[in-house]
């Protein structure tokens, strides 16, 4: 299937296809399934956007001005809330998504807070040949990096986040804590990321190849998304064997954490 016949057949879809058994739906182009526009109208329940800028605060914008950077790309933009975020705190930011219907879902965000954002549908794996120009930083946010299934797409994908920074570009990517998942069980303190307190946002399976979430709206409505659930280490080499020199890991926004402790792991990787 080509890639413009994958985008055609997303905004067709109404409802999220998965095969007879959701669980060996484990391919990385899948999430252009997943994210069909009813899931996409309900993105921002779930995400609560006052809720999640109160918890994050100013982390991300400190990081790239204490670091001077000023061209940003979203790579992961889904319905807006980094890139309206980032372009309100002066940066000069590009929209990216893989799914039209997110990256619709941004545009229509950023207009109705007065906002013309830049958007591009653009593929991870594909990703310089549908952007123009270096940035002086990646931001991929809301555990979207795990969406890719396959190790081959996830090298792929960072060689190609690599390629589209400048010389001494930046690349903040975050995931969800699953060593803890995978080693403890499921347990959420569902005070970042998630933050809106009507839906909630659990595993129904859980093991080393795949984590699925499933999303309870309080419409009765539910949804899912099949991801990979790699481990904080293994995604760290990851960055250093894409190039990065320097990679920083925070837990929750802290520095220092136990490493059972946060619900979300946050990589800061420096390319030179
Ligand atoms: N960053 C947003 C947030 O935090 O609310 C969205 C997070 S959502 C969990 C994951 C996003 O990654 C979706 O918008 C999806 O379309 C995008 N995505 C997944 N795989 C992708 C790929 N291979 N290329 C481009 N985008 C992809």
């Amino acid at each position: 299937m080509t890639d413009n016949r994958a985008e055609t057949d997303e905004l067709a879809l109404t409802q999220q296809v998965y095969s007879e058994d959701p669980l060996a739906d484990r391919e990385t182009g899948h999430y252009r399934k997943e994210y069909v526009k009813a899931f996409v109208d309900k993105w921002d329940e779930l995400i609560d956007w006052r809720g999640r800028a109160e918890s994050e605060g100013q982390f991300f914008i400190d990081i790239l001005r204490a670091r001077g950077k000023e061209r940003v790309l979203d790579v992961a933009c889904g319905t807006g809330f980094h890139s309206v975020r980032l372009t309100e705190a002066g940066f000069d930011v590009t929209a990216a998504d893989g799914s039209a219907n997110m990256v619709a879902k941004a545009f229509e965000n950023g207009k109705r807070r007065g906002l013309i954002l830049k958007t591009t549908q653009a593929d991870w794996r594909w990703l310089n040949r549908d952007i123009a120009g270096k940035y002086d930083a990646i931001v991929c946010l809301g555990n979207s990096f795990t969406h890719l299934h396959e190790e081959s797409d996830r090298r792929r994908a960072l060689a190609e986040f690599y390629a589209a920074l400048k010389h001494d570009g930046l690349l903040i990517l975050d995931q969800r804590n699953y060593d803890a998942m995978l080693d403890n069980g499921f347990s959420t303190k569902h005070k970042y990321y998630y933050c809106g307190d009507q839906v909630t946002a659990e595993p129904s399976h859980v093991d080393e190849g795949l984590c699925r979430m499933v999303y309870s709206f309080p419409d009765g409505s539910e949804y899912t998304l099949n991801m990979c659930p790699i481990r904080k280490n293994y995604m760290r080499r990851l960055l250093q064997e894409a190039g990065f020199e320097r990679v920083r890991t925070y837990g929750d926004f802290q520095e220092t954490y136990a490493e059972d402790e946060p619900d979300f792991f946050i990589h800061v990787a420096e390319k030179s």
